[in-house]
């Protein structure tokens, strides 16, 4: 089945024309130099909210300035005090 996704967005994106791989680290063996270019790169793009939500059910990559498991633990949900 075919997804209807708007994706025009990516037209704008600061990191066209830049090496994929520079936003999809070793996720064994994330190069933090790496990671950080790439969110420096995140930070002066003007679709990030837009790439954020995109990229919020990928597994892998830095989507909107976020990797993977700082993705994932924006989405989880806080931890409930007890009563
Ligand atoms: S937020 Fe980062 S990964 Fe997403 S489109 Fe912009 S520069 Fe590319």
């Amino acid at each position: 089945m075919m997804v209807d996704r708007d994706d025009s967005w990516y037209r704008l994106a600061a990191c066209t024309g830049l090496p994929t791989a520079l936003f999809f680290p070793d996720p064994t063996r994330p190069d933090p130099a790496s990671v950080a270019e790439a969110k420096t790169v995140c930070g002066r793009c003007p679709v990030v909210e837009q790439c954020r939500d995109a990229g919020a059910s990928e597994a892998h990559g830095i989507w909107g300035g976020l990797t993977a498991s700082e993705r994932h633990a924006v989405d989880r949900p806080a931890p409930q005090e007890a009563a």
